[in-house]
């Protein structure tokens, strides 16, 4: 178990919102229940109909509303000491709290996961305030880890690792792909996990939808299935994909679109490198597959970012021009899709550092045969 947050540690981080929603021109954040709530005050309640939201602004106190019945709640959270606690009762009206603490012509950053009715709510109390998307206005919040959040990702990484090994040994021929995504389910708790997010197994033709999550195909020997699993560990998230083939002859063309998405996974890993923009690392997988003849079947961003969720910034992508910084953690994750026959996709998680990437997934890259 790695060391828990405190309320420094979250102090530091809503600072840094701060300055970054000042940077952005922004009168401060407002942040409902989700990852960005976690992030910055340890706190992660239900989200429900009742508001809770933490308002964040350049040179005041961060102000966390929440209703009085869930307190006591509030109050254990790591980051509890870091705000100031305001709280509401049902039949009062929790924007006109909550109003005060807010600019009335200001432009705020709200959480992307923010309930509609809520955002509503602000903009009928606050007629003069607008509002964008923290993805869209502040991307990079949560991007750069620290080194406590790096460590949580290594370790998740790990487990993924060992999820990997151990399904190499299950018999995946005669069974189902659901059988085989409860393997994976249940080997990625065993390992720690507290939370299944993805269990693909792309049997077959499966394989050449990337999002085929696993469903009742019987595999059959002479099947390449994708494999791509992950959720979160002590918070933080996992995800890795390899790709497998059952038996101990894959076709030739099998054998060369594995080598040539392995060589476009390595050359992508290869690229980074602080200052180099994130559409690079898409362009590196991409010039591979192309050169190898297969551009038009890598359908697919090359990759995410991955944290508190498993999906998020910063995406490489063709038109991110944000450059890598030290501490970003992403997916590389490119893949070969040929409808009605099959898939391949290989993905870890690499973190950037100052002399490059470093994997977070150690597995081999190299077609696993099973049985
Ligand atoms: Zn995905
Ligand atoms: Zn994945
Ligand atoms: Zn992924």
């Amino acid at each position: 178990m790695s060391e828990p947050f405190m309320t420094a540690d979250f102090q530091a981080r809503m600072a840094r919102a701060a300055t970054a929603a000042a940077d952005a021109e922004l009168a401060g954040l407002v942040v409902t229940p989700g990852p960005d709530l976690t992030y910055l005050t340890g706190y992660l309640p239900v989200n429900t109909e009742r508001l809770t939201a933490l308002v964040v602004a350049p040179g005041a106190e961060p102000v966390l509303l929440v209703p009085k019945l869930e307190r006591p709640d509030a109050e254990r959270a790591a980051g509890a000491e870091a705000v100031r606690m305001a709280d509401w009762v049902d039949g009062q009206d929790p924007f006109a709290v909550l109003a005060p603490s807010m600019d009335p012509v200001g432009r705020y950053g709200i959480s992307d996961n923010a309930w509609a009715m809520h955002l509503l709510g602000f903009q009928e109390a606050l007629p003069g305030t607008s509002y964008a998307s923290l993805t869209a206005a502040l991307p990079m919040l949560r991007a750069v880890k620290e080194p406590d959040e790096l460590a949580r990702l290594a370790a998740a990484g790990a487990a993924a690792d060992l999820t990997y090994g151990a399904i190499l040994s299950v018999p995946f021929a005669g069974r189902t792909e659901r059988e085989v995504a409860a393997d994976l389910a249940a080997l990625l708790i065993e390992h720690g996990h507290s939370q299944v997010d993805f269990t693909v197994v792309g049997s077959g033709p499966n394989g050449a939808n990337p999002h085929h999550e696993a469903g009742d195909r019987v595999i059959q020997r002479g099947d390449t299935v994708v494999l791509d699993f992950g959720g979160l560990k002590d918070g933080y998230g996992s995800d890795t994909t390899r790709t497998v083939f059952v038996g101990i002859e894959p076709p030739k063309e099998v054998q060369e679109v594995h080598d040539l998405v392995r060589r476009a996974q390595q050359a992508a890993f290869d690229a980074v490198a602080p200052g180099v923009a994130c559409q690079e690392i898409d362009r590196v997988a991409r010039a591979v597959i192309t050169e190898g003849g297969y551009g038009e079947y890598f359908i697919h961003r090359t990759g995410h970012g991955i944290g508190l969720t498993t999906h998020e910034p910063p995406y490489m992508i063709e038109g991110e021009t944000r450059p890598l910084v030290p501490g970003m953690c992403f997916s590389i994750e490119p893949g070969v899709y040929l409808p009605g026959r099959f898939g391949v996709r290989i993905e870890d998680i690499v973190t950037v550092t100052e002399d490059g990437g470093l994997r977070f997934n150690g597995t081999p890259h190299e077609l696993a045969f099973v049985n």
